[in-house]
């Protein structure tokens, strides 16, 4: 079975074609940028032949892009199937599915209506989502199209911990309350860890930590979120690159009578001038923690504390939440390679039986490791995430009608 991931955003699409029958190796990966721009850009990556098609060409819209790479895949020398109609399926990442999807589903008009009623929940997201199974319809329309969403994994929450204490007509009308995201790398790190450790997933306990451009953290209880950090929007929780994560509520009625500022200005602030950029003025942590390392920059170092804090502080609320874990396990860009970040966040945990062992800890990391002291209670393990790996695998038990 071949599918096609494709992840839709505003003026971009990134794909991703997978041959589930030869051990679900990624044969094309690729990105579409700067739709509807004066020059935009294609780059089509073949795994088994290692060369990459990489070209500026012009995109008028989505449309545009798609065919082109449909065009590439059958193409004399860049084509890696005969036929289009190879493509069985179709796997849609989708922001937000809001409380109606508790998992990945396949797209028919009813759903296409549901996420068109969505779009006040992820106004930036869900209209470049919907925009791509339009295109992908057209494109592929042999093709199964299945919508995988990032909050359906964090449906199993419980009441006391997605709702927001505020009148709860506001939850009836309004859908306020947490959804989470991240949901597919949460489920995918958590379910690599468990068969690493070899405890089946209904019995395994865990934190996961995706700390990327985006960051959020979940506990999970046999198998299921049972909480995360992030809530009605990704804004909330964690420390991130633009994001400022958990503030108090009051700021932004503050920013607005004290400060003059409009709605969309304190938006703006709280979601793309904030984060570590806030603190240190960049927004990549490579640069702040090179900062960091070099010494005597104060702002770089307040970055890093605050941020490792945060974590910690998490670590913390989830170990209450779940009474035992089995494993803190770590992913995502800065979650990958930062062995800094990594080392602050456990620090000082060994009453919890969190014990880093700081020799296997350096350097970045790939694919699974554990970087625990021998004999000690709580795994802490980097998983590398794979996000269009468990949208594919969840694309083909939902077409195979075997979706949990
Ligand atoms: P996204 O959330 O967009 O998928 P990634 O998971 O790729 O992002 O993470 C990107 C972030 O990872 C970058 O902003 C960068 O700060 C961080 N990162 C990547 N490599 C390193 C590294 N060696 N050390 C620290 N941070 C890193």
């Amino acid at each position: 079975m071949k599918i096609m991931v494709i992840n839709t955003g505003s003026s971009s699409i990134k794909f991703q074609l997978f041959d589930m029958a030869n051990n679900s190796a990624a044969i094309v990966e690729g990105l579409i940028e700067r739709i509807g721009e004066a020059k935009g850009r294609i780059k089509y990556k073949r795994a088994k032949q290692g060369d990459e098609y990489n070209k500026e060409e012009v995109f008028n819209d989505h449309k545009d892009g798609l065919e082109l790479v449909a065009k590439l895949l059958v193409d004399k020398q860049w084509g890696v199937i005969d036929d289009v109609q190879e493509i069985d399926a179709v796997g849609h990442r989708t922001v937000h599915g809001g409380e109606r999807f508790n998992k990945s589903v396949h797209i028919d008009d009813k759903v296409m209506n549901a996420l068109k009623e969505m779009i006040p929940l992820a106004p930036l997201h869900n209209p470049a989502n919907i925009t791509g199974i339009e295109v992908a319809q057209q494109i592929f329309p042999h093709a199964n199209q299945v919508a995988i969403f990032d909050t359906a994994f964090h449906q199993t929450m419980p009441p006391k911990a997605y709702r927001y204490a505020i009148p709860e007509k506001l939850y009836r009308d309004s859908n306020i309350r947490r959804y989470g995201f991240h949901g597919t790398s949460h489920l995918y790190v958590s379910r690599e860890a468990s068969s690493y450790l070899n405890i089946p997933i209904e019995k395994f306990n865990c934190i996961t930590i995706h700390i990327g451009n985006g960051c959020s953290m979940a506990a999970i209880a046999e198998g299921k979120s049972v909480d995360t950090s992030m809530g009605m929007t990704p804004l909330e929780g964690l420390i991130m690159g633009t994001r400022c994560g958990d503030i108090d509520p009051a700021i932004p009625y503050y920013l607005a009578t004290n400060n003059s500022m409009t709605i969309e200005d304190i938006n703006t602030t709280l979601n793309k001038e904030s984060g570590v950029k806030g603190i240190a003025d960049s927004n990549d942590l490579r640069d702040i923690e090179e900062r960091y390392i070099a010494g005597n920059d104060e702002k770089a170092k307040l970055a890093i504390e605050m941020y490792a804090y945060r974590i910690k502080k998490y670590i913390g609320a989830y170990f209450a939440a779940l009474s035992r874990v089995d494993a803190i396990i770590f992913t995502a860009g800065v979650g990958e390679n930062s062995d800094i970040i990594r080392e602050l966040a456990c620090d000082k945990l060994d009453n919890l039986g969190i014990c880093l062992d700081v020799q296997k800890n350096k350097g970045r990391k790939k694919g699974i490791c554990d970087l625990s002291k021998d004999n000690t209670k709580v795994k802490i393990l980097v998983v590398s995430t794979n996000e269009e790996l468990e949208i594919a695998r969840q694309t083909r038990d939902v077409v195979q009608g075997t979706v949990g």
